[in-house]
């Protein structure tokens, strides 16, 4: 999606990733010899520097990437990197995420390091902050993968045996009363502004579905969770889009979750939705080009993931020819050449003149999802 975005801008692209034909490369295809696109794992620190003499701006669309190779490109001074490689760095670590963010005073759940992945360092988080117990690992984490619920103690080691070797911390159970996102676009000059709150629903901790605008009785939420979002994105460095995560209890209060350094699922309804989308945006900040607006431009929108159930992509491939008939739906594919259950394979973003309409335009759909809904 920020491919496709760069091309509508003329700005060339050059793409590390695994596969000739992964998804990014299937949409530009090179016109100068100087541009050829890279492949390889954006962890290669040999890769990356490859990318870095290609370019004059560099970026990402995953933190998972190898920051030491990206701290020694930035002291060369010939490449900007957006964000800052130390925005990178910690917020790959959610734990260190989390202490950052405590320490500039943006409120967070509780949360405690697990010094070891032993029994007995997850039974002393679990007396600390009670059950159930969300234990994630600090380290590759996404979509779920990562985070194991805790609901009694007889459970630690299947915990520790799903979550393997990996470097965890215990976060308090919060009883949220929503999912609330907001995507905030920094500048170079480290100005901030924010996209419209919205909604997120998940389901086995992968986002389904996002409503935007926040369908929230309270005016206050929505201003509350803008500050919050952009104060956020404050405290760290680089330009570019930041997905900022957030729960609501039910008392009004906010808590950061998460935030994301790069464009976010949660922002991709603002492709059919918004003046501007994230994609274009990061473009924008990255380059040091004027930002488009971030506000709505229909009153109503949702946006539904299209996840794998299974190996077999022949059920989404039916349900989308389903979704076809839906009046004011855009779909989404990403061109992945493999299926897999709890797979990201694209989505689709209805908007309408109404949250009504938008409901009712949804509800089909989700009864046809190729995943179980509970
Ligand atoms: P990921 O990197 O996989 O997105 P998150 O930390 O955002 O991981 O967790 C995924 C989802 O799990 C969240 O969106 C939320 O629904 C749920 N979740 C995460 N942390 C907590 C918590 N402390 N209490 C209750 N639910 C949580
Ligand atoms: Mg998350």
């Amino acid at each position: 999606m920020l491919a496709a975005s760069a091309s509508l801008l003329n700005i060339k692209v050059v793409i590390l990733d695994v596969g000739e034909h992964s998804p990014a490369k299937q949409i530009l295809a090179p016109t100068d010899p100087k541009f050829t696109h890279i492949d390889g794992s954006f962890k290669d620190p040999e890769k990356i520097l490859q990318l870095s003499e290609k370019v004059d701006v560099l970026t990402v669309e995953i933190e998972h990437v190898d920051v030491d190779i990206l701290d020694k490109v930035a002291q060369s001074r010939r490449v900007q990197i957006h964000p800052s490689p130390s925005t990178i760095r910690v917020i790959q670590d959610k734990y260190n995420q989390k202490i950052h963010l405590q320490k500039a005073g943006i409120a967070v759940a509780e949360f405690l390091k697990i010094p070891e992945p032993t029994p007995e360092a997850v039974h002393a988080a679990m007396d600390k902050l009670g059950l159930p117990l969300m234990i994630k690992s600090r380290t590759l984490a996404y979509d779920g993968r990562g985070n194991f619920v805790l609901r009694h103690a007889s459970e630690i080691e299947e915990a520790l045996a799903t979550l393997k070797d990996r470097p965890l911390y215990a976060e308090k159970w919060v009883k949220f009363e929503r999912e609330i996102a907001v995507m905030v676009v920094r500048t170079v000059n480290g100005t901030v502004t924010s996209y419209p709150a919205v909604e997120t629903v998940h389901k086995d901790n992968i986002c389904l579905l996002t409503f935007a605008p926040l369908r929230s009785p309270d005016p206050a939420t929505i201003e509350n969770a803008r500050r919050l979002a952009e104060s956020a994105v404050l405290t760290f460095e680089g330009a570019g889009i930041f997905g900022v995560e957030m729960f609501q209890l039910l008392d009004g209060t906010l808590y950061v979750n998460e935030i994301a350094p790069r464009p976010h699922n949660s922002g991709h309804y603002t492709i059919e939705a918004c003046e501007t989308s994230q994609f274009e945006n990061h473009l924008r900040a990255i380059l040091n080009l004027p930002l488009g607006s971030t506000a709505l431009k229909v009153p109503s929108s949702v946006m539904l993931n299209l996840i794998g159930g299974s190996n077999d992509m022949s059920q989404l491939t039916s349900f989308v020819g389903y979704a076809l008939n839906v009046p004011g739906a855009a779909i989404h594919m990403y061109g992945k050449t493999e299926c897999r259950g709890g797979r990201k394979m694209g989505h689709i973003t209805i908007v309408g003149d109404s949250d009504a309409q938008v409901n009712d335009r949804l509800r089909p759909l989700l009864t046809q999802l190729p995943i179980p809904m509970s």
